[in-house]
């Protein structure tokens, strides 16, 4: 494809992005032309996280065939527990406890490394013949039915939509004049990985600490990551410590059930906020995944909005280019946006407020919240319903996410 028209431009190749050009080139059977630009593209290597994929998304990775390059490397989650305690506890009260499966054999999420997880999706892109490009996107314009854009090696391409995956300080978003509402919290999420002498079992660990949660989560192997809230100060300075201090740190809140700990990667904190675009579409513009909302990691949930927002959207313009109907149409547009804001509203809400509960030393609080986990431990349709939301199978679910191709 040379320089010149196409009909979607997607800026940024980040989970979103890159899922929503392939389902894109499935859906229209190669009849949509799609390029994609990310100056990052081979960031892969870089990213130290792993992400909880609930099985909604894994069953949108099986449907357009990433899903066999990462399998291997997915560590299902088979059960979880959740305590919550102070620092110097001897002791972590257990209060919920949850099998990890949504059905015989099906569990709700996998942890699998970002890194593979970015360079299977990349493959697929390629191999589905979207244009990637290794640049950003700059300036754009608004044209009778197209929208302009220039590129950072001084091309242009003019797309019918352009799609906004850009991140979470989306320049694309700040052009098209759409604000954000949302505050950062003063904590940052430190992100490592973990070796240790015993098996984990495929047990996900969420202890609630003054701080803030800190979350260790199974990766294949005797290994773990660690999602570890800390004021931000704070976590400058933990991550800035020496191996062997951070491994104290570490010990101090990750307890003895799993063996003498050794690192086994590299750390780094990342900031945490909350942020929703007051609208996810301007003309011929369409926002997803962090360009469109940043919520706090507590809930493991980030990514999957992303790909929940890849799903509604490929599943409105192919259903809108079946009838005639053009990519960029408000009408797509508009059902897009219909579909994703509210659901991402709650979800910005629910995980606000979970950390606000939990991210304290109040007794009262704690009170409060561990009569409240007591309780839900002893219902088990209510621990049903969790189980099927963190899975991503509530609500108005796209197709792709229901293992049904466009
Ligand atoms: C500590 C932590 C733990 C997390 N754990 C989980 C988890 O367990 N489960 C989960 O679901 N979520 C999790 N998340 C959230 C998740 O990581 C993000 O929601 C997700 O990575 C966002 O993907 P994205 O594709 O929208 O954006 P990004 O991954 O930010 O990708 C954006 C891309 O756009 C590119 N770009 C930027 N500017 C331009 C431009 N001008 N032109 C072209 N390209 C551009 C960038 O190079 C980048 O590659 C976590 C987040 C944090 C901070």
């Amino acid at each position: 494809m040379a320089d010149g028209k196409i009909d979607i431009l997607i800026a940024g190749g980040g989970f979103a992005g890159l899922s929503l050009a392939i389902a894109l080139r499935q859906g229209s059977g190669g009849a949509l032309s799609v390029a994609l630009a990310d100056p990052a593209m081979d960031r892969a290597s870089g990213d130290p996280r792993a992400s909880a994929i609930a099985a909604a998304a894994r069953r949108l990775f099986e449907t357009v065939g990433v899903w066999p390059a990462i399998a291997e490397g997915a560590q299902p989650i088979l059960d979880m527990v959740v305590t919550d305690s102070r620092l110097d506890h001897a002791m972590r009260p257990t209060f919920l406890t949850f099998d990890g499966e949504i059905a015989p054999g099906e569990p709700f999420a996998h942890m699998i490394e970002n890194g593979p997880m970015i360079a299977a999706l990349l493959d697929k892109a390629r191999e589905e013949g979207v244009d990637l490009r290794p640049l950003a996107v700059g300036q754009f314009v608004n044209e009778p039915a197209r929208v302009t854009a220039r590129l950072s090696d001084g091309g242009v391409l003019s797309a019918r939509l352009l799609v906004a995956a850009d991140g979470a300080r989306s320049v694309i978003r700040e052009q098209a004049g759409i604000a954000i509402h949302g505050w950062d919290y003063d904590q940052a999420g430190i992100v490592t990985t973990i070796a240790h002498e015993r098996d984990h079992n495929g047990r996900a660990e969420e202890h609630f600490l003054p701080a803030g949660p800190f979350a260790i989560l199974p990766l294949k192997g005797k290994r773990s990551s660690i999602v570890w809230t800390e004021s931000k100060a704070e976590a400058a300075r933990l991550v800035a410590l020496p191996d062997a201090e951070f491994l104290a740190e570490l010990e101090q809140r990750f307890g003895l059930h799993l063996g003498d700990l050794a690192i086994a990667g590299p750390r780094r904190a990342f900031p945490l906020g909350l942020h929703v675009a007051r609208s996810f579409i301007a003309e011929r513009i369409a926002l997803i995944g962090d360009a469109a909302h940043v919520i706090h990691p507590i809930a493991g949930q980030g990514l999957n909005m992303g790909l929940r927002d890849a799903a509604a959207l490929a599943e409105s313009v192919i259903d809108g280019a079946r009838l005639g109907i053009d990519v960029g149409a408000v009408s797509v547009l508009e059902r897009y946006q219909r579909w994703r804001r509210f659901d991402t509203m709650a979800m910005g809400v629910a995980t606000d407020s979970l950390n606000r509960l939990f991210s304290n030393n109040s007794d009262v609080l704690r009170l409060v919240r561990d009569v409240g986990l007591g309780l839900v431990d002893r219902m088990p349709n209510l621990k049903d319903f969790f189980i099927r939301e963190a899975a991503g199978l509530t609500g108005d679910v796209p197709k792709l996410l229901k293992g049904e191709a466009l």
